[in-house]
């Protein structure tokens, strides 16, 4: 299957499991992860319709997309891995329109700090680690209260929800339990702080995206079943 086919299985999957849930497809982004795949790929994905790409290394990110962004206008880039605090200068000034991995405080210090002078503020969310086998995330809901005051002290950084990834498992309830964490956590939030927009919930892969979006997902980020297997 090449990449426009594989596009719109996803969008079909999207369309159904939407269907099933008694929600827009409209009301859920496709991200492709584009990370380890090359611009002849990312470009095919843009032509089936994919604007915005996610990436998980700073380096890797700067040296495909800014000549790519320029020439397709309306393309976006997430950066979705987990940041080094001296690659924040990077991804504050490059090409990337939202950091989705926000899992420090230190973090959101940095980008803070050296997003003041942006055109556009920065799009951050805030990532919750509901998942035993995942490294990154914020533990709970005070941390994630915590760092939610932090982001909002900052004008350069738009504070839009909240990521996670959920256990890599073939089994389904401890998937949907960590979907649903994250849903509790943001409806936590947004009672706490009610003049943010806390709209963005990014949850669901190439495994469990059809779960996140039963669960209230509205950005899925599908790496394999658009773009085939990785070679790091
Ligand atoms: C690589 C990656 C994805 C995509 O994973 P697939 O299983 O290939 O769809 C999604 N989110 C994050 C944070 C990733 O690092």
């Amino acid at each position: 299957m090449g990449i426009s086919e594989a596009v719109e299985a996803i969008q079909e999957r999207i369309h159904r499991a939407c269907v099933r849930a008694g929600r827009k497809p409209e009301d859920v982004r496709l991200m492709g992860v584009s990370k380890f795949h090359g611009l002849a790929s990312i470009e095919e994905a843009w032509n089936a319709g994919i604007r915005l790409f996610g990436e998980s290394r700073v380096q890797e990110a700067v040296s495909k997309f800014p000549d790519f962004k320029a020439a397709h206008p309306g393309t976006e880039i997430h950066m979705i891995g987990s940041l080094q605090r001296n690659k924040a200068k990077i991804v504050a000034g490059g090409p990337f329109d939202a950091v989705q991995s926000v899992d420090r405080d230190e973090l959101i210090t940095a980008l803070g700090a050296l997003t003041g002078d942006r055109k556009n503020p920065l799009i951050i969310l805030l990532e919750y680690h509901t998942a035993e086998d995942s490294k990154s995330g914020y533990p709970d809901l005070d941390s994630l209260f915590r760092a939610a005051e932090k982001a909002l002290e900052f004008p350069g950084l738009a504070l839009r929800g909240l990521m996670t990834m959920a256990p890599l498992t073939g089994e389904e309830a401890p998937i949907r339990s960590s979907f649903k964490a994250v849903v509790s956590a943001r409806d936590a939030l947004a009672i706490r702080f009610p003049a943010n927009d806390w709209s963005c919930l990014s949850m669901g892969m190439s495994g469990d995206f059809e779960i996140a979006i039963e669960e209230g997902s509205t950005l899925i980020r599908i790496g394999t079943a658009i773009f085939g297997e990785r070679n790091p």
